[in-house]
This record gives C-alpha cells, sequence and structure tokens, in this order.
C-alpha cells in the first residue's frame, strides 16, 4: 500500500492561484517495469524501498497509479530560450506533489516523461530511455561532487516505443527537487498574471526556500539577492569541475539554486572555455566559459519580474534590481578563486595567486590538457604526466607553485589533502557514460550499476580506480549531445 512505501504527501503548489498550473495526471503506459531505483534517495524522503520494488511501485513510477495523497499537475513557466522568450510549462512532466520525508524537509516528486499536458505545444510528452538513465547519472555524480542538484529517485521503462529519429524505448524518471521554481516561473507570472499573482508566487518562493534567511525589510530584494547567492555558488561548483549544462534557458534556472534538467549536459575533457556539446547550440550561447555570464544575464531577467515588488517607485526598483545583479561577478569570482586556490592546495591568499592560476589555464588551453587529470597529476606530484610536461614556461610555473606552497604556514601534507578533496578522480566522462548507456539499452545494467558506484565517491584516488580516469581513444568526430 502507499502508507507501507511511506509516500506522505502535501500539495502547496496547488495552492497558488489556478494561473501557475493545470491539473493533469500521467498518462498511463503499457508495461510498467522498474529499472532503477536509488535507495539512498527513497531511505531519505520515508520511503521503503522493498515495498517500491513490487509492482506496485512500478506502476507510480511509470505514471500509472497516483499514490494517495498526491494531486498532479503539470506546472506553467515561461523561458528564454537561447535568448527568445516563450511561454512554456511541464510538456512532459507532471509534479505528483510535495514528499514529506522524516527531517520535515519537503521535496517536489515528479514525473518527467509521463506523457501530453496542456503546455506539450507539438510535443508526445515522453522521454527515451536513454537520455533518462542519463539524467540519473549525472545527477547521481553531481550529488557525489558536493554540487547542489535535483536527484533521481526512480527510472520505469514504460514498454512503450516513442518515435525519434528512430524508434527508442521509453521510459518515466521520477525527479526530486527542492522545488521546480524557475525563473522561468517568475517570467510567467510576470507576462501573464496580475502584481497580486506575482507576489503570492514570490511569497512562495521566499517561505519554501528562504525563510530562514534575514528579510532586511524588503523581502523581494532579499528573495533576489538569495537567489543570486546560491546561483554564484553553484556556478563556481560547475566551472571548478568542468561541468557544462548546455541548456541554461531560464526555465532551466532554479530558485533554489539546484542544478536541473540534465539534457545535453556533458563534463569537459581538454580545458577550453569554448567547449559545446549541444548539437543545438550552434552559436555557442552556453559554451564552458560563457556560463557564469549567461546566470548572470538570466539572473536580470529574473530582476525585472520582480521590479513591482521591489518599490513603488519604478526608478528606485530599477536601482535597487540593478546593485543586486551588479554583486553576481564579485560573488561568483570569490567562489571560483576560493575553489581554484584549493585545487593549488593554497590555503591562504596572495596577491600572486590569481596571475598563478591564470597562467595554468592559459598553458592548458593551449596544449589541450585534460582538465580533470591535470589537476589531479599535480595532486600526486606528477606533473611530467599532464601535458603540459616539456612545454615552454610549465616549469618555470612549477617553480613559483612551489615557491608559493612553500611560504604558506600549513604542511605539505596538508596542501596534498586539500588538493584531494578538491580535484576529483573520477568524474562521469562521455565516451563511460555512453558505453554504460549502451548496454543498459541492450538490457545489461551492469555496466552502468558499476559506473554508478565509481561515481558515489569521487575523491577517492585509489589506483583500483584508474580505469574511470582514463580519457577517450582519439576520435576525430567531437563529442555531441542531444536533448
Ligand atoms: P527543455 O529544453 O528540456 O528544458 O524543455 C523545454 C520545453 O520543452 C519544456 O517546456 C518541456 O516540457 C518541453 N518538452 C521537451 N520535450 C518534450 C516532449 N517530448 N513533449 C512535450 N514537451 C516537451
Ligand atoms: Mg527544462
Ligand atoms: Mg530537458
Amino acid at each position: 500500500t502507499d502508507h507501507e512505501a511511506g509516500w506522505r504527501f502535501d500539495n502547496s503548489y496547488a495552492r497558488l492561484p489556478d494561473l501557475f498550473y493545470a491539473r493533469q495526471n500521467p498518462v498511463p503506459v503499457s508495461a510498467p517495469k522498474l529499472v532503477v531505483l536509488n535507495e539512498r534517495v527513497a531511505a531519505s524522503l520515508g520511503l521503503n524501498a522493498e515495498a517500491l520494488r513490487g509492482a506496485g511501485g512500478a506502476a507510480v513510477f511509470a505514471g500509472n497509479r497516483v499514490p494517495e495523497g498526491a494531486l498532479p499537475l503539470a506546472q506553467a513557466y515561461a523561458g528564454h530560450q537561447f535568448g527568445y522568450l516563450n511561454m512554456l510549462g511541464d510538456g512532459r512532466a507532471v509534479l505528483l506533489g510535495e514528499q514529506i520525508a522524516p527531517s520535515g524537509q519537503r521535496f517536489d516528486i515528479q514525473l518527467k516523461g509521463s506523457g501530453r499536458t496542456p503546455y506539450s505545444r507539438g510535443g508526445d510528452g515522453r522521454a527515451a530511455l536513454g537520455p533518462m538513465l542519463r539524467e540519473h547519472i549525472i545527477s547521481e555524480a553531481m550529488h557525489a561532487l558536493g554540487i547542489p542538484t535535483t536527484r533521481s529517485l526512480a527510472v520505469a521503462a514504460t514498454g512503450n516505443e516513442i518515435v525519434r529519429e528512430s524508434l527508442l524505448p521509453g521510459a518515466v524518471l521520477t525527479r526530486v527537487a527542492a522545488s521546480h521554481l524557475r525563473v522561468g516561473t517568475f517570467q510567467f507570472a510576470a507576462g501573464r498574471g496580475t502584481v497580486d499573482e506575482l507576489r503570492a508566487l514570490a511569497d512562495y518562493a521566499w517561505e519554501r526556500h528562504y525563510g530562514d534567511a534575514d528579510e532586511d525589510g524588503n523581502r523581494y530584494l532579499s528573495l533576489l539577492r538569495e537567489v543570486i547567492g546560491r546561483q554564484a555558488a553553484l556556478l563556481a561548483k560547475w566551472q571548478l569541475v568542468g561541468f557544462i549544462h548546455g541548456v541554461m534557458n531560464t526555465d532551466n534556472m532554479t530558485i533554489s539554486g539546484e542544478t536541473i534538467d540534465y539534457g545535453p549536459c556533458a563534463f569537459m575533457d581538454a580545458y577550453d572555455p569554448a567547449t559545446v556539446f549541444s548539437s543545438i547550440d550552434r552559436q555557442g550561447r552556453y559554451a564552458y566559459g560563457n556560463q557564469p555570464q549567461i546566470a548572470a544575464w538570466n539572473l536580470a531577467r529574473l530582476a525585472e519580474t520582480l521590479l513591482p515588488l521591489l518599490h513603488p517607485d519604478e526608478e528606485q526598483a530599477i536601482k535597487l534590481a540593478e546593485a543586486a545583479i551588479g554583486t553576481f561577478a564579485e560573488l561568483f569570482r570569490s567562489h571560483w578563486f576560493a575553489g581554484m586556490r584549493a585545487k593549488l592546495g593554497l590555503f591562504g591568499e596572495e596577491p600572486e595567486d590569481e596571475a598563478l592560476i591564470d597562467d595554468l589555464l592559459v598553458m592548458m588551453q593551449k596544449h589541450r590538457a585534460d582538465y580533470t587529470n591535470t589537476f589531479r597529476s599535480l595532486t600526486f606530484d606528477k606533473p611530467e604526466e599532464t601535458a603540459l610536461s616539456g612545454t615552454a614556461g610549465f616549469d618555470a610555473w612549477l617553480e613559483r607553485w612551489q615557491l608559493r606552497l612553500g611560504r604558506q604556514p600549513e604542511t605539505p601534507e596538508a596542501a596534498k589533502r586539500l588538493m584531494q578533496d578538491s580535484n576529483p578522480a573520477v568524474i562521469p566522462r562521455n565516451h563511460r557514460v555512453e558505453e554504460a548507456l549502451a548496454a543498459a539499452e541492450a538490457g545489461d545494467y551492469g555496466v552502468m550499476d558499476r559506473l554508478l558506484a565509481a561515481l558515489e565517491s569521487p575523491y577517492d584516488h585509489a589506483r583500483e580506480r584508474e580505469a574511470y580516469c582514463a580519457l577517450p581513444e582519439p576520435s576525430d568526430r567531437p563529442y555531441r549531445t542531444f536533448c
């Protein structure tokens, strides 16, 4: 039963004005089969994995049965997609409701790939198994890397084929999130709603995510500042591990500060700010090196929506919004520099640290050094293993770095430990992810399970994990991802 399974739903989002959603049940599929259940996430939500593994669980995770207490709905939102504003909404997802975890925390439970909704436009409302498993793998990896992210509770195969370039097996992913409120939700409110409806949304977001923060006399300005703060921290974390989101549209940027929507994302191999994997990002708008600026641009769109709430006088409101947006670059920079210093084992802060970091990155770009493995080789005193070995200026750089390390009071061992904790050994390398997905699509989930196990402890540098650090065989075709 739902009680044994541990479902404990509330539906606070459904208490927002009608404008923000359409009631929509998931559309049943022909042969639900649970192919992934995330036992750790289940436990943290107060769910009983054993009960969920039964046929009842598969039916819930495929959308064939709505658990007691859930009130399924498709959320409305807008989004700047590659710079152009569109009215959107969950076109292939429904929010079942919010699970109240034993901790008392509230988590959105969303089915993705659950059939058509009023917001589907031309789409079929469905998702293919490969991309849903991909979201599962990458979001698990992000979580283990210590990066705020939505989680994946389950993947259910549907038994139905879906039409893409070829026929593909269909699946539904159960996504868990602090909430699914996005910058685009506010754009929708500003574009379609009254000021009262916008305020209702802002109050809801404030109470759900920032209720413990200081309102500082202006709740809506505080909301904007808090979102900016979390996104600046998030973007720094992405950059520090070489994560490329791939589709940073405003509908894919959360108010909670969690990473969301693992479509065409991928991790960078060779360091190059221009790196783009997404097949649809032809202009490189969402290239690795552009991500912080794009985040700031998206947050400016959020700020615009909040203007009527920030101050009764529009000019004053604009001043407040601009000042808040103006803090993003410096917040990002300070998080990023702190992270980069840690990657190089530097504890304090010296004026030359910036140049030390920049000079290394310039060399890495020039010689197409692998981002992850270069830092890892430096961690283990093996600069000769990097692509920089023997290149002009590298020895001089190593000497500067060693002198800098020697000037700090912390022991060399402490610096090593800091580096090991800041430079992952195992990231979800594109070729490894593809290999796991190909095996899973052919019915063998062992490869994916082993990859997931390796990704669970990215900062474990044990020798037997070397296989997961290896680079792909050289290829003349660049790696491409699809939505
Ligand atoms: P995304 O680029 O994944 O953030 O999706 C952008 C918009 O397209 C969202 O509103 C999605 O719900 C919608 N969408 C994506 N795929 C489909 C699909 N197969 N059917 C209907 N809507 C979709
Ligand atoms: Mg999306
Ligand atoms: Mg998507």
